[in-house]
């Protein structure tokens, strides 16, 4: 008698991350980061135009565009050709922009280079 001993063992052996829980509090040593003020001060503003201001005015094309929170300036961003974005910081000194991209949210400032999300 052959008993076909097919124990199928299921350990099921999950990967729940219980404590996914990120801090990060603990960066106050050498303090090497520069802390940005503009971004905390920066307001609210509204986009003041639907595509880059210089671009429309020169038939440009641009790749992203950054909304300026000094003024509502909307420039294009680095990867575009013409980089109105930071042109607009050398010329008229508003520090902080944020993505005027669908969906993006996060800011950032020309002085300090901090990002914030
Ligand atoms: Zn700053
Ligand atoms: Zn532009
Ligand atoms: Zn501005």
């Amino acid at each position: 008698m052959i008993s076909p001993n097919a124990a199928i063992r299921s350990t099921v052996s999950k990967c729940t991350p219980t404590s996914c829980s990120r801090d990060n509090g603990s960066a106050n040593e050498e303090a090497s980061l520069a802390t940005c003020v503009h971004i905390d001060e920066a307001k609210d503003t509204q986009p003041r135009a639907n595509g880059c201001e210089e671009c429309l005015k020169i038939g440009g094309y641009w790749v992203h565009l950054r909304t300026c929170l000094e003024c509502g300036h909307v420039g294009c961003c680095d990867s575009s050709p013409n980089k109105h974005a930071s042109a607009h910081f050398h010329e008229d000194k508003h520090p902080v922009v944020r993505s005027a991209e669908p969906g993006e949210s996060w800011k950032w400032c020309f002085v300090d280079e901090v990002l914030a999300p």
